[in-house]
């Protein structure tokens, strides 16, 4: 019946969404991320777009996860005032039903990222429960459902301040965008909120990125209002700053800059600004009770025939071999292919290593770092005879901290991340004589196939978040600090800003 929204319905179309949505990037995302590709000078910014857009497609036709970090699920609900609903739950029990039926699905399960009792056992709550919901009382009797599966990476370099009423947004972006380094993993979009509260312009800013990307339109067009005259301001002048794919340096940065304000009081200009990253997932529907929404398959026409291959350069390397002298010859920016055997760990391992090395405890049997490198990530769970499911790289920065003590007590070779490293990690890793390596962020299925078997070696009751042994085969990755301490990411971006700067002047 018309305005009735029966439980199964709502469930079920949420649960579909967030599956849809883990492995189909939206059409709009795609092209405008082909268009990049295309216009893109620097060759490493496009090798890695190059990763990104066949790791779109792969996961299209894999229906397989865009990204290991399969997002915290974001969800906006314009709710009809005469609807009616057939279910006892409340609306937000149903959305985390459909989260948890969503993430446990057998045939794709998705990566479990929610932790409850954040400042304390942080311990996940296995089924990506709860969502974010937020929900708006509107005329009519139909729901509209806006959902995300956000990124931590990107959620991460949500920024606000309030400025002065004389200040100017787009010097604020300006200034803002480079600070929040590559752990965003760009080329992606800037949700820009402007006005209202602290809190109304962060929720402006995340609703912003719902909405397609236009910028191509927009700038054949021309701007009809001071908002698009903005939104255009600021993606020329960010795209200018030369920080490129992955912070690796290069022409495209954000591939749209949205907008959304709302008013202010006389004294205040709040801004709020979130990243969406190369994993941009939304889906957008409306239930009026005729059933459960079905959301359209993409065109495969809609995929560039774009078929990331290693380039000719790249220097094979085997990993149950190589030593430090060896690692010395590599230099920021060579592109390698790792084969054999590495460790991996994140946040949680990298802290329980740090405390039993603090404590003077003997790391677990088997668990020796000697001449190895570690690679920073949370796999998803395996499925179809898969030997890890998607497994790409996390943001290195949240390692920092306990780097030195890694490289000083565990004889590690190096570490394999994503995005940039701290001035004093930097330091560190060229005391120890260590290297940085980085794989393409975002490109996580892609990444995942040159893993040929995988087992836990320590602390499994970390989850996705244990160490394990991967066996890899042609693994690619970039040089991004070398052992004397150079850094892509500082010499990337210099180098493409200054290339920009000239041709803008000639
Ligand atoms: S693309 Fe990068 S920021 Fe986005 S979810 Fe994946 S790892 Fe996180």
């Amino acid at each position: 019946m018309r305005g009735t929204i029966r439980r199964e319905d709502f469930v079920g179309s949420i649960a579909d969404a967030l599956q849809h949505i883990s492995y189909f990037h939206p059409p709009d995302y795609v092209r405008a991320l082909a268009h990049a590709y295309r216009a893109e000078e620097s060759p490493a910014a496009r090798d890695a777009i190059a990763q990104l857009l066949t790791n779109s497609r792969m996961c299209a036709e894999g229906h397989r996860p865009i990204c290991q970090d399969t997002g915290i699920v974001v969800v906006f609900l314009d709710i009809g005032m005469s609807v009616r609903w057939d279910a006892d739950d409340s609306v937000e029990q149903m959305v985390n039903e459909a989260v948890r039926r969503a993430y446990r699905d057998p045939d794709n399960i998705l990566r479990a990222s929610m932790v409850a009792d954040p400042l304390g056992t942080r311990k996940n709550t296995g089924d990506n429960t709860p969502a974010i919901v937020h929900m708006k009382l509107v005329p009519g009797d139909e729901v509209h459902v806006r959902l995300a599966a956000k990124g931590g990476g990107s959620e991460n370099k949500a920024t606000f301040a309030t400025l002065n009423p004389s200040d100017n947004l787009a010097d604020w972006v300006v200034k803002t965008v480079p600070t929040m380094g590559a752990g965003w993993c760009p080329p992606g979009i800037l949700g820009i909120g402007v006005g209202g509260t602290a809190e109304k312009a962060m929720l402006l800013a995340k609703e912003s990125l719902l909405a397609p990307i236009d910028m191509h339109e927009l700038k054949a067009r021309g701007p009809a209002n001071r908002i698009e005259e903005l939104r255009l301001a600021i993606y020329e002048r960010v795209n200018a700053l030369g920080i490129g794919a992955q912070g690796l340096g290069g022409l495209s940065t954000v591939l749209d800059v949205k907008i959304l304000d709302y008013p202010s009081h006389a004294a205040s200009l709040p801004v709020a600004m979130i990243p969406n990253c190369a994993a941009t997932r939304h889906a957008h529907f409306t239930l009026d009770g005729s059933g459960p929404a079905t959301l359209p398959v993409p065109d495969p026409s809609v995929w560039p025939e774009v078929q990331w291959g290693p380039a000719p350069s790249a220097r094979p390397i085997d990993l149950d071999s190589v030593t430090k002298d060896e690692a010395a010859t590599w230099k920021a920016g060579d592109m390698l292919l790792l084969s054999g055997r590495l460790l991996t760990g994140r946040d949680a391992a990298h802290q329980r290593v740090a405390r039993m090395l603090a404590n003077g405890e003997p790391l677990p049997e088997g668990l020796d770092f000697t001449n190895r490198f570690i690679y920073y990530v949370g796999p998803v769970d395996p499925v179809r005879g898969e030997a890890v499911g998607p497994a790409g790289p996390t943001t290195a920065t949240r390692m920092d901290k306990f780097t030195d003590v890694m490289l000083g007590q565990t004889r590690l070779l190096g570490m394999i991340g994503k995005a940039e490293r701290g001035g004093a990690t930097i330091d560190s890793i060229k005391r120890h004589g260590a290297v940085y390596l980085i794989a393409v962020g975002g490109a996580a299925y892609l990444v995942s196939k040159a893993i040929r078997s995988s087992r836990v070696v320590a602390f499994p009751d970390l989850g996705m978040e244990a160490i394990y042994e991967f066996e890899v085969e042609n693994m690619p990755v970039t040089v991004a600090v070398d052992s004397e301490g150079r850094s892509i990411h500082q010499t990337g971006p210099e180098e493409w800003r200054r290339r920009i700067e000239l041709k803008s002047a000639n």
